[in-house]
């Protein structure tokens, strides 16, 4: 069905990929409400998860407010370890703080726990009415490297300098993943998204590798697009697209668009894969702080990516349970948050999904 075709297994291609079973037993995961909108959203997730009958025990970890010295960041080591412990997580939005001394939260959790592809379904809500009623997509991004690199510094006064990393090892593996992801979802096209023609050394080499990579999955089809064509036809016709894989900053923008083009931010999910097996699941957007503490975030793009999360845990008919209930509460348009033009709080919508269930 649409669901597990879209929203599908997302087990890594790596043989360390732990293997949940289906069961009621219950299953430990690690939840980070996150800042800003974050607590709200993960509430509704918990929620409607406990209504649903979801087997799962919570381990919660919050951002810290100093620094631990162990993770230099304001994440703390024992949320890390959780992770790690768990194999299994959920994320709410971290915001960035602006200053120096630690790293970005996001970008620790990704090199700590190396989580090297963020897989980013993106899809038209049937019952919800934008310009498009076929957008199928999934963006998959390199989550490691690039411009992400944190490699910047002041050549001389007036002078800045940051250094966009790319190596064989990440692009391969992205690739892999990417060609492993569509050919296990029935998907039939691959599309590396680059900048080769002016980046010939950084993006050149993630084409060669992914080119690599196509060689050994004959039976789809590959192509490579450049990204401002690929916006102009993203913004077209985005059924021109089925899975798209790109570097690090590409992947972020890119899936930002495809977000505009099925509602927003308020509907799009993620997951996060590690190579140790490692599945952390988040939404795309951030911790929209113009809307945080008012009771109006739309909680939908969180509890995709728990059903993203389910599903990895083979949790199949609670994730199928809770994606009807979703589109349902959507579709049937009485409670709707102000994002997708309706009136009711975070509460609400949230009570109407479990009323949906
Ligand atoms: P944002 O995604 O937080 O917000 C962009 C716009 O979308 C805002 O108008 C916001 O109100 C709206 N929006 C986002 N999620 C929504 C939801 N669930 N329901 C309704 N409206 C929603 O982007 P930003 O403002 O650029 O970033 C804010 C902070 O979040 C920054 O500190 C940034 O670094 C951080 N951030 C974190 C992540 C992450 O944790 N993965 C991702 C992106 C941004």
């Amino acid at each position: 069905n649409r669901s597990s075709q879209i929203l599908g297994t997302l087990n890594s291609t790596s043989p360390a990929s732990r293997t949940f079973c289906s069961s009621t037993t219950p299953i430990t995961a690690t939840m980070f409400p996150g800042d800003g909108i974050g607590p709200e959203i993960a509430e509704s997730v918990k929620q409607v998860f406990t209504t649903a009958g979801v087997p799962i025990n919570w381990e919660e970890h919050y951002v810290s407010t100093e620094i631990d010295p162990r993770t230099q960041s304001f994440l703390t080591w024992e949320s890390l370890e959780s992770v790690r412990r768990n194999k299994v997580g959920l994320k709410g939005p971290m915001a960035t703080p602006i200053g120096k001394g630690h790293r970005s939260l996001n970008l620790t959790l990704r090199k700590e726990l190396n989580l090297y592809a963020n897989v980013r379904p993106c899809y038209s809500l049937p019952g919800y009415k934008t310009r498009y009623d076929d957008v199928n997509l999934i963006t998959i991004r390199e989550n490691t490297e690039g411009e992400y690199s944190g490699l910047e510094h002041q050549v001389v006064r007036g002078v800045v300098e940051s250094l966009k990393i790319i190596t064989r090892q990440a692009s391969l593996r992205v690739a892999e993943y990417a060609f492993h992801y569509a050919k296990t979802h029935g998907r039939e096209r691959v599309s590396a998204i680059h900048k080769a023609n002016i980046m010939q050394k950084t993006d050149g080499l993630f084409l060669k590798c992914c080119r690599e990579v196509a060689e050994k999955y004959p039976e789809i089809t590959y192509e490579e697009v450049v990204i401002d064509n690929c916006c102009m036809m993203l913004v077209k016709n985005p059924a021109l697209f089925d899975v798209l894989v790109m570097p690090n900053l590409y992947g972020d923008i890119i899936s930002d668009l495809c977000a505009g083009l099925v509602g927003g931010l308020g509907l799009t999910p993620s997951c996060n894969i590690g190579e140790d097996g490692v599945a952390l699941a988040e939404a795309v957007h951030g911790s929209a702080p113009d809307i945080a503490g008012k009771n109006l975030a739309n909680p939908t793009a969180l509890l995709l990516s728990g059903v993203m999360m389910l599903r990895h845990l083979k949790l199949n008919e609670q994730a199928e349970q809770i994606h009807s209930a979703i589109i349902n509460t959507i579709a049937e348009g009485k409670y709707r948050t102000a994002d997708l033009g309706g009136t009711s709080t975070t509460t609400e919508f949230t009570k109407a999904i479990c009323d949906h269930l």
